[in-house]
């Protein structure tokens, strides 16, 4: 049937279903032919709809096209609906009779598309490869557009996806084989199996460094690492096509170098993202980078802060040095903010997809170098840190002079549109232009004397595309024209001619102009090479540019909202005077922030538990402490008067009550796998954040859990916890035992009403005060009022109000939650 059917194609037709089956099932081919893309078949069916283009029918065929000029826009709203779209190019120049040979020039993909207004300026655009190998899960991450390329490899699945959500991969691929089980930690693409073999990926992988081992990029013994590392530039290179020339090299993270934060804490913390936006999240209250590339990096360091005091102290020290010369400091800004995305430059121009501008702002940015090593050196004498950027921030002398030299100083963004390279480069170009420019002069010269020639006033030498220059006369004037003009259209009031001088001239500037288009288009074609021939030593400036960026954006912050240096050392130390949240403290209007202290230690207070009313401050302070606890560790300093922090290596945060309904967990579901998480991963050595754990069951259930937790935390892992909870009864636990101290958020009542303090105290809350925070929200006087008697008449005698009965709840242990307690029953 299908053999019948393909007799019947044109060869065209027979060329596109041989191209189509040579691609994978899921993408759409676009097909050129002369100014379109085509799209045939049932790709023509998914893509019209998406694009909201006409689908029509050819021989029964259906089909849909677009533009070629404008195909940049289609392809991204594919791309975007999670669709990968293969180009079909011609590959011939067309010659009419003969079909012109076509070829797919690539596959462009989410994790790959390098088309600016896809990609956040701001993010990384990752593609990543997962895969099992025995009993490690190996994880490569490449940013195509930068030539990014690292890997990791983690001892459990939990940890490969804290990893996924905190890089956040635009597209991930899976071993065929493994398809099954691991495309439920994201949604994945299945790719051939053979290509995540350790061994012929390892072979791919040295094939593509040209090195013997892969010792060097310290990836010895990471074998599901290099797994998935090698199964990527497969992909890249096979099924998508690319060049990946600027992947130069692969560096490890090493999962316990890091502060592991899960996906939950992650969101729970409001790390990089919130639902109010970018503003109420600490990389929004953090960014003040100059450049994109060191805002991609400080939200990679916001993910991923550091363990090592070294080089915590190393970052401290160059934020201390530029705090104390702030004249050095907003120099330094100023030039970083004269300086683009060299990362994207570079990896678009590797890609041979840069244009002219990119080679403009690339010299433009180079060219600010010298300036900022000046600025650096001064610091860098006694900066080790500094002093480790500036030996990696090479100077580009000679290109930034070539590129300076060679371009124009408003190049057009199209490489085709010419006027791209300055007069006085290149001496052939010199000549086609100004043989060009002669040539117009002179045609703009000939219609001065030929209408005193012919006497014909209103003569006039006109251009179009077909027929080139000409003359025009009108009809009226007609009979006057000279013999040696020669007649090329008649039209209703005018009359057009050529002569053999008009057609000779007009040859040499069209003959000019299009060679010194072609002239241009090579002299691009070659500096981009220059270019690229400096590709290692461009990334690794580009890498420090954006390290020094960060800092100095984090010195900017400290500066504007009196950050402090923190104390730092591996001690289980947690002690800050005057604590503020760093997210608040800038977003505030209508309160001040009220400055807190924390004071914790392993012996007699790890565990802090902490009761007050709603809407007093707990969840705030809690979180305040994690977050300047992780700001210490990326290095920065930190919204107190002081503080005294002793490393942690993870930090959990632990919300109640927050549904998962995407996931389809109930709240409750959700609450414990993430306690459980926590009791399974936390050390002597974590930070824990638990913010009214147990409440997404029956009262006693989750009194009784919260109980347990606590006691677990304090009594066997010894993790510094801080607790805030509505279970007044477990404050009880401070009496039992050495490490657990009580405290509570301050508030006064004004009459009926309640004032907060935001003052963190020593003890338990001596009530909730549920009733005049619900009037607060709104709650109808008549509903406040029925509260406060059931209230006082449960406090009066701990029983229900006649009204409303209900059998009373009995159980009472000493050391236990009082179950029949007034708090119990305002559940
Ligand atoms: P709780 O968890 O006790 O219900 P939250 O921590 O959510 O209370 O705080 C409620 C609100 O109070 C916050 O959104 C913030 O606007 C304000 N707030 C909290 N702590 C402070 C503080 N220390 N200074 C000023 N305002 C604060
Ligand atoms: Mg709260």
């Amino acid at each position: 049937m299908a053999a019948n059917k393909e007799k019947k194609l044109t060869p065209m037709m027979a060329q596109y279903v041989s191209m189509r089956r040579s691609l994978p099932e899921d993408v759409i081919l676009f097909f050129r032919l002369g100014d379109f893309y085509e799209l045939f078949f049932e790709d023509a069916k998914r893509a019209a709809s998406v694009l909201n283009v006409a689908l029509t029918k050819r021989h029964d065929v259906p089909m849909c096209g677009v533009p070629h000029h404008a195909a940049q826009g289609y392809i991204a709203k594919l791309i975007k609906a999670g669709i990968r779209v293969a180009i079909g190019e011609q590959t011939s120049t067309p010659v009419p009779g003969k079909l012109v040979e076509r070829e797919i020039s690539q596959i462009i993909s989410a994790g790959t598309v390098d088309d600016i207004n896809l990609l956040d300026d701001t993010r990384h655009n990752y593609l990543a490869a997962i895969c099992q190998v025995g009993k490690k899960w190996g994880l490569a991450c490449a940013d195509h557009t930068t030539g990014e390329f690292s890997v990791a490899e983690f001892p459990d699945r939990a940890q490969l996806e804290d990893e996924l959500k905190r890089l956040s991969p635009s597209e991930i691929i899976v071993p065929d084989d493994q398809a099954d089980s691991l495309g439920r930690v994201a949604s994945c693409l299945p790719y051939d199996s053979y290509a995540f073999i350790p061994d012929s990926a390892l072979i791919t992988l040295r094939d593509h460094f040209k090195v013997q081992s892969l010792a060097g990029f310290g990836c010895d013994g990471l074998t599901a690492a290099t797994a998935a590392a090698g199964a990527i530039l497969h992909y890249l290179v096979h099924q998508l096509r690319r060049s990946c020339d600027h992947l130069r090299g692969l560096s490890v993270r090493n999962p316990s170098s890091h502060v592991l934060i899960d996906a939950a804490s992650q969101n729970n913390l409001d790390l990089v993202e919130s639902r109010t936006g970018k503003k109420h999240t600490l990389l929004g209250a953090l960014d003040r980078t100059s450049t994109p590339m060191g805002a991609r990096k400080l939200r990679d360091w916001i993910l991923h802060p550091l363990r090592d005091l070294e080089e915590i102290t190393a970052r401290h020290d160059l934020l201390e040095a530029f705090l104390a010369q702030p004249y050095l400091l907003s120099q330094c800004r100023d030039t970083l903010k004269k300086i683009r995305d060299i990362e994207r430059t570079t990896g678009r121009l590797s890609q041979g997809s840069g244009n002219p501008r990119d080679l403009q702002s690339l010299g433009l940015s180079l060219a600010q170098i010298p300036t900022l090593k000046e600025d650096l050196t001064a610091v860098a004498a006694n900066t080790e840190l500094a002093a480790r950027l500036l030996s990696k921030i090479e100077t580009f002398d000679d290109l930034v002079d070539l590129l300076e030299r060679a371009i124009v100083d408003e190049p057009p963004a199209k490489l085709t549109d010419g006027g791209i390279i300055r007069d006085g480069y290149n001496d052939a170009l010199d000549e086609f232009r100004s043989a060009s420019r002669d040539g117009k002069k002179w045609i703009a010269q000939l219609q001065e004397s030929e209408r005193q020639r012919t006497g014909i006033d209103t003569l006039k030498i006109k251009f179009n595309n077909v027929f080139g220059y000409f003359i025009e006369v009108t009809k009226a004037k007609a009979g006057l024209v000279p013999e040696d003009y020669t007649r090329k259209q008649t039209m209703a009031n005018a009359e057009r001619f050529i002569t053999p001088e008009l057609k000779e001239v007009e040859n040499k500037v069209l003959g000019a102009e299009e060679r010194s288009k072609q002239l241009e288009i090579d002299e691009f074609a070659k500096l981009r090479a220059q270019v690229c021939e400096h590709l290692d030593e461009l990334q690794s400036t580009a890498d420090a540019l954006a390290t020094l960026d960060v800092l100095l954006g984090l010195t900017e912050t400290a500066q504007l909202y009196s950050h402090t240096r923190p104390a730092i050392d591996q001690s289980n130390k947690l002690e800050i005077v005057e604590g503020r949240h760093p997210v608040l403290e800038q977003t505030l209007v209508e309160e001040k922030f009220v400055p807190n202290d924390t004071l914790m230690e392993p012996k007699d207070a790890r565990l802090l538990i902490l009761t007050g009313p709603n809407m007093a401050g707990k969840s705030t302070y809690i979180r305040q402490v994690a977050l300047i606890t992780l700001m210490a560790q990326i290095g920065a300093y930190v919204p107190a008067e002081s503080a005294h922090i002793g490393i942690v290596d993870r930090i959990f945060c632990r919300v109640g009550a927050s549904d998962d309904l995407a996931r389809g967990q109930s709240t409750f579901m959700v609450e414990m796998n993430e306690t459980s998480l926590i009791i399974n991963n936390a050390t002597e050595n974590s930070l824990v954040i638990l913010d009214e754990i147990g409440r997404g069951t029956a009262t006693f259930d989750g009194l009784s859990i919260a109980w347990s937790v606590a006691e677990h935390l304090h009594d066997e892992i010894k993790a510094r916890t801080l607790f805030a909870t509505h279970y007044h009864e477990l404050t009880d636990l401070s009496n039992t035992r050495n490490g657990v101290e009580n405290y509570n958020v301050a508030v006064r009542e004004w009459n009926d009403d309640i004032i907060f303090l935001r003052k963190i105290l020593p003890g338990t809350a001596d009530k909730s005060y549920g009733i005049q925070v619900a009037k607060l929200a709104g709650l109808p006087a008549s509903i406040v009022n029925r509260a406060k008697d059931i209230l006082s008449h449960l406090e009066m005698n701990s029983s229900k109000p006649e009204a409303k009965k209900k059998p009373k709840a009995k159980n009472t242990r000493a050391n236990m939650p009082v179950a029949d307690s007034p708090q119990m029953d305002l559940f």
